[in-house]
């Protein structure tokens, strides 16, 4: 069987354009399933930092696409783009594209554990969770399986890791997570996924809508909250977000959010992707496929833009 997602990271590998790492390896089947990191920019950790994810859930495959789209882009522009290089001396880029390589390759939600990465951190709800889907220590043969959250799942470990040492340096953080699955819209959800209380920098990620509504008044996003939709256990993102914020409080400032793209849509305009092999999180058609690659990148742009001037998110005075 072929691995086309793992191909093209290891293209982007040999293209020499980012900082690039095997984060960790998972020998399954008598198969290497390795967990692959990028970074761009400068090596001084301390310039602001977007981190872009994907494939943590293995059905949601488009989100590693989308990743690696964006990446590709960036890596045929690397040869002649000035503006772009110079941009990168004063902001980072980081990545991984497929957070779960097992499930994107066996086409299936969790990780070959049967552990759900997204349920499995150690943070527990304080709101009610909807049931299993919140996160379920029954059985691994349910869906929304959350492991051992006390030892987390080697993927999570690396991704963990990989921040720590990559993006809680940065004196402004960003990171963005991409899904799809849930409902009817793109929806650009910030934390908390634990909590409807409102999160440390809720008025940050408030400002960051507001900008962007602004620059992109035609845009396709809801932007709220992750708890409007659905209280979950074990949130990756919610872990990573309290661990930086007991280390730097409100000095330093993380925004960690994620894309869930709205794949009920797709389903609705084809519901022979219910029964197709790669399940309902992925356009079938052509053209919508390539719609999905060209959509999210004025976002992912508008991330780099506002990472690089991140004080106006703060009502800061931007200085040149
Ligand atoms: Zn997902």
């Amino acid at each position: 069987m072929t691995f086309v997602e793992l191909d093209r990271i290891r293209a982007l590998q040999e293209s020499g354009v980012f900082k690039t790492k095997d984060l960790t390896n998972i020998r399954y089947r008598d198969k290497d399933f390795p967990v692959v990191s990028f970074s761009l920019g400068e090596d001084n950790k301390s310039l602001p930092t977007l981190g872009i994810f994907a494939g943590v859930h293995g059905l949601e495959k488009i989100g590693t696409h989308v990743v690696l789209d964006f990446l590709e882009s960036i890596a045929e522009q690397w040869r002649w783009n000035q503006a772009m290089k110079k941009f990168f001396q004063e902001t980072r880029l980081i990545s991984i594209p497929m957070i779960n390589p097992t499930g994107v390759y066996y086409n299936q939600r969790s990780n070959y554990n049967h552990v759900d990465l997204m349920r499995n951190a150690p943070v527990e709800a304080l709101d009610k969770t909807p049931g299993l889907v919140g996160g379920q220590t029954i059985s691994s043969s349910l869906p929304w399986y959350r492991g051992n959250p006390e030892e987390m799942e080697l993927e999570n470990q690396a991704v963990v890791e990989f921040c720590e040492k990559e993006l809680f340096p940065a004196q402004f953080a960003m990171s963005i997570d991409v899904h799809s699955g849930f409902g009817l819209r793109d929806r650009l959800w910030y934390p908390y996924a634990k909590t409807k209380e409102n999160f440390p920098f809720h008025h940050e990620s408030e400002n960051f809508a507001k900008l962007f509504n602004k620059a992109h008044p035609h845009n396709i996003y809801k932007i709220e909250p992750q708890s409007q939709s659905y209280v979950t256990h074990g949130d990756l993102w919610d872990y990573l977000f309290d661990r930086h914020h007991s280390q730097y409080g409100d000095s330093k400032l993380y925004l960690p959010w994620c894309l869930e793209m709205g794949s009920w849509l797709w389903v609705k305009k084809n519901p022979r992707q219910l029964f197709s092999a790669l399940g309902a999180f992925n356009p079938i058609k052509p053209h919508r496929y390539r719609r999905i690659m060209r959509r999210h990148k004025p976002l992912f742009r508008f991330m780099l833009e506002s990472t690089h001037s991140y004080k106006v998110l703060k009502n800061e005075p931007i200085i040149a």
